[in-house]
């Protein structure tokens, strides 16, 4: 798992901050982007690198507990409006990613 698996779908359902809402450790991966939890690499999950609205980018983590608690609620928003989860929820990468988080098996 890399972090261009992180596809658009799943940070929307993730439902990062604002980063104009962020101080500057949050935005360089520093720090937590949902709370105040300095972050190691062991304990981080990367969401990848984005661009704000002023074209700088950012590089938000988060603690494992908070990409854990937001995949959760992400995989709930998601399943319930997914054809393919209704299907067969192996077979969708939204699905899986999310599901990772989760399990925090990120890695
Ligand atoms: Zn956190
Ligand atoms: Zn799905």
């Amino acid at each position: 798992m890399t972090v261009t698996d992180m596809s658009a779908d799943v940070l929307a359902l993730l439902n990062l901050p604002d980063p104009s809402d962020l101080n500057a450790d949050q935005r360089r991966g520093a720090v937590c982007v949902w709370c105040p939890e300095p972050l190691t690499g062991e304990s981080a999950e990367g969401l990848g690198e984005q661009v704000d609205e002023d074209g700088e980018r950012w590089f938000p983590r988060a603690c494992k507990a908070h990409a854990a608690k937001h995949a959760h609620a992400g995989l709930l928003d998601h399943a319930g409006t997914c054809e393919q989860c209704a299907d067969d929820a192996e077979q969708c990468t939204v699905s899986r990613i999310l599901y990772r988080l989760v399990r925090q098996e990120w890695r």
